[in-house]
């Protein structure tokens, strides 16, 4: 039986936007960190406000506070038969938690230089009504929702410097990690939506 997907890549590389493709063929459940994290932040839990200083500063939430969320979404009914991770594990102590927990099918690792990044994040908006992911330039949105988009607080290019290097110092070295234990599918993601697309379809028709 298929385990769960990781999907990997540093923050802007279109893992929001692929994962509902791989949701579709899989039928896994979308676990997004991210989410959980901006769901607790709106919430106004302690936990959510903690965390979003974190967030706003463009740095890792601590293991141990993500660990927990995982920890307990895994509990859920729909998570029996895997799920697919997006944004998770971004650090070692991350993933080598998530081995006690669950089984990791594979990885796809979608794979954008540091260059195409700061484009893609600062332009990136969101419909706050469908949480669907647009880009002013690359995917804009139909004129009648153009004025309900909003733009997440740490998408602004400073934000997006520290965001990048958290991922180059912390969770880039997973990419060897799980390369060591032959889970590591590569896709490139510096091309179009589309074309990403079909790559994603391929890496998921090798693990089905
Ligand atoms: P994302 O939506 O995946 O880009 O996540 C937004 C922010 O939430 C990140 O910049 C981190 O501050 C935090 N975050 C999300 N997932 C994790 C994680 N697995 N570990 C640590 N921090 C995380």
């Amino acid at each position: 039986m298929v385990g769960s997907i990781v999907l990997f890549g540093p923050p802007g590389a279109g893992k929001g936007t692929q994962a509902g493709r791989i949701v579709e063929l899989t039928s896994k459940p979308q676990v997004s960190t991210g989410d959980m994290l901006r769901a607790a932040v709106k919430s106004g839990s302690p936990m959510g406000l903690a965390a979003k200083e974190y967030m706003d500063a463009g740095l890792l939430v601590p293991d141990d506070v993500i660990i927990g969320l995982i920890q307990e979404r895994l509990q859920e009914d729909d998570a029996g038969q895997g799920v697919l991770f997006d944004g998770f594990p971004r650090t070692i102590p991350q993933a080598e938690s998530l081995e006690q927990i669950a089984t990791v099918s594979s990885v796809i690792s979608i794979e954008v230089p540091d260059d195409a990044i700061v484009d893609r994040i600062v332009g990136r908006r969101m419909d706050p009504e469908t949480g669907e992911i647009f880009h002013v330039q690359f995917k804009p949105a139909p004129p009648e929702i153009e004025d309900r988009l909003i733009q997440r607080p740490d998408d602004t290019e400073e934000t997006v410097r520290s965001r990048l290097e958290a991922y180059h110092n912390q969770t880039a070295p997973l990419a060897d990690w799980y390369s060591d234990r032959g889970l590591l599918i590569r896709i490139d993601g510096n091309a179009s939506i589309n074309q990403v697309g079909v790559s994603v379809e391929r890496a998921i028709s090798r693990i089905l």
